[in-house]
């Protein structure tokens, strides 16, 4: 069985718009905060105050060099939106409803959602700002032959990952419509997937339109069909065209679960036997 990483590096300096910030904590300041943590002995203020004398006196010292080669455990912290990098947008994303009940957040997303067959279609034709209409997803299930099953995890490749960590990477996409979100959903598919910024047009297209036309159906369609039915979708995937066939393979794309919230980052794959 062959593994495809569908998914990009959470990183500094990625092109959002919130940078995301890591800060490293490496083996040797790890060793030093090591040894101070040490001192505290948990529920015990007068343990710990004793600890602190000790170590003031030099007697209750974990030093780097007390750890292999004066190394201690390396770990980072990281302030990132939940949309930062590849990330599942939950139902919650959308709107407080979803499908007439409370939307499900993150942490609630079904595991079995998240785990089965997937489909690629193939939009790379669709030029910048341009809508993916369900006449284009219905055209590309019949190039491919294929029927949609319920449960499927279907992937709207784009191409747009190629310009990722490149200026033009939040708005160089097609966007998806309405219909043929709704239309998806209707033959039983949970989660979908891009591989461009948003599942949407880009933020500058839809603005444009709106303010063209006074039509507020210009504003986030795809995401607001999520409030009509209920659906997740992944953005920021990535390796797309890895994948040798449209069907006939697993993706497993299970979010990290932060309660309460409107989306968790993604590890996704696809299995290709
Ligand atoms: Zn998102």
């Amino acid at each position: 069985m062959q593994l495809i990483d569908l998914s990009l590096p959470l990183k500094n300096g990625a092109i959002e718009p919130e940078e995301p910030r890591i800060r490293y904590l490496n083996h040797k300041r790890g060793a030093f905060l090591l040894g101070l943590a040490a001192l505290i002995v948990k529920g015990s203020i007068m343990a710990s105050i004793k600890n602190l004398f000790l170590y003031l006196l030099g007697r209750f010292r974990i030093m780097p060099s007390d750890f292999p080669e004066g190394m201690g455990l390396a770990w980072e912290k990281v302030i990132a939106s939940t949309h930062t990098g590849t990330h599942m947008d939950a139902p919650y994303h959308f709107g407080p409803i979803s499908g007439g009940k409370p939307a499900r957040t993150i942490d609630n997303i079904p595991l079995e959602w998240c785990f089965g067959n997937g489909v690629i279609l193939d939009m790379r034709h669709k030029k910048q700002g341009e809508v993916i209409s369900l006449t284009d997803v219905q055209n590309e299930l019949k190039r491919i032959d294929y029927h949609i099953q319920p449960l499927d995890i279907v992937l709207i490749m784009t191409g747009a990952d190629k310009h990722w960590d490149k200026k033009d990477y939040l708005d160089c996409h097609p966007g998806m419509s309405s219909e043929a979100t709704l239309w998806l959903i209707d033959q039983g598919v949970r989660v979908m997937g891009t591989d461009a910024y948003g599942f949407d047009q880009p933020f500058k297209n839809m603005i444009r339109d709106y303010l063209k036309t006074n039509d507020k159906n210009h504003l986030w369609p795809a995401h607001l069909a999520g409030r009509v039915k209920e659906y997740a979708h992944i953005e920021k995937m990535a390796n797309l065209d890895a994948i040798p066939k449209p069907y006939g393979f697993k993706i497993a794309c299970f979010p990290v679960k932060i309660e309460g919230a409107s989306a968790g980052w993604t590890r996704a794959v696809a299995m290709v036997e």
